[in-house]
């Protein structure tokens, strides 16, 4: 194909179909670095996306570049690590891992420029915790057990003055204790602790077709009942991107952000001018269905950032046009 066909075909509120052979070549041909969000695109909750890996491994096949950018930050970089080995996908090291869990500990060491060994307060899973100590702070909260039953009258609601940062993410355990004890580090000394987000999510796929909810909405209660903004270390933080990019030395230009989320992902490689401003590509394996991407086409140009360049089926698909065998 002309590339000058192709571009014209890739403006914005156009994008295209990647189902033929011939179309998906171009995108090989024409980016270097791929970047993944995982839920949705390579797995669902505990389960590979069907022929997700073999996609995978034929752009390793083709000498290319990868990174995972999750704005999931239950799990830290050295689980993801063990997860993508545990289904089958080869040739992935802990360096290509980018979890927000990991973004928030890199916001407060290299952005917030906080001392390593300063206490951290967190809001949400293990993962966060794993990261920050990992990098040298100290954590409080998060599964201290004095949070798991109501009691008004903790010590663990008295502010620890040496905190200097809170992290919220995504908690399956989240209650009372654990928002009122957040909420007393949010509204301290004047609100003057940063107060760092892990992501905007407001749902995710969950398991037998559930829609279930995100980090987003875990972060914003907090924002709601403490009337704070908070860092948003996630997708579609240009902040983050440029971390990426420099860290893993990814040419701007020869990047593609594949994702199966409008807001985070595709708004991620569109603002982040990926690919010369033609690097988002949705697949339909996740959250968003085809109806959804034609209603925001059909809705016209205000919301041109979440329009992505490319769509696709799902990463299986894209296999099975190529040809590769599962
Ligand atoms: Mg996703």
């Amino acid at each position: 194909m002309d590339p000058s066909v192709f571009a014209a075909m890739t403006r914005k509120s156009n994008p295209i179909d990647i189902s033929s052979k011939e179309t998906l070549q171009h995108l090989i041909d024409h980016y270097d670095n791929f970047l993944f969000d995982c839920d949705g695109v390579v797995w669902l909750g505990d389960e590979l996306i069907p022929g997700a890996a073999e996609f995978i491994q034929l752009l390793v096949d083709n000498g290319k570049q990868l990174a995972f950018v999750t704005n999931n930050s239950s799990n830290s970089r050295n689980t993801y690590f063990q997860k993508f080995a545990r289904l089958g996908i080869p040739n992935i090291t802990k360096d290509m891992i980018y979890p927000t869990c990991y973004s928030a500990a890199l916001e407060v060491r290299d952005q917030l420029k906080i001392p390593l060994g300063s206490k951290i307060w967190i809001l949400g899973e293990h993962g966060i915790e794993e990261e920050l100590q990992e990098m040298g702070y100290v954590t409080l909260g998060c599964n201290d057990p004095k949070l798991n039953n109501l009691d008004l009258d903790s010590s663990i609601l008295e502010v620890d003055p040496e905190v200097r940062a809170v992290v919220v993410g995504s908690t399956k355990d989240f209650n009372y204790m654990r928002i009122s004890s957040t909420l007393q580090y949010l509204l301290y000394n004047d609100k003057s602790i940063p107060f760092i987000g892990c992501n905007i999510d407001k749902t995710y796929p969950g398991p037998r077709g559930l829609t279930l909810p995100a980090g987003g909405s875990v972060v914003n209660y907090m924002a709601f009942t403490s009337e704070r903004n908070f860092i948003n270390v996630g997708k579609p933080s240009g902040q983050f991107l440029n971390i990426i990019l420099q860290d893993r030395q990814f040419d701007r230009d020869r990047t593609l952000m594949i994702g199966d989320t409008l807001y985070t992902d595709v708004k991620f490689g569109n603002d982040g001018q990926l690919g010369d401003g033609r690097g988002s590509l949705l697949v339909l394996s996740g959250g968003t269905k085809l109806k959804d991407l034609q209603k925001l086409i059909e809705s016209g140009g205000s919301k041109e950032d979440l329009i992505p360049s490319y769509y696709a089926e799902s990463l299986g698909q894209l296999a099975e046009v190529y040809g590769v065998e599962k």
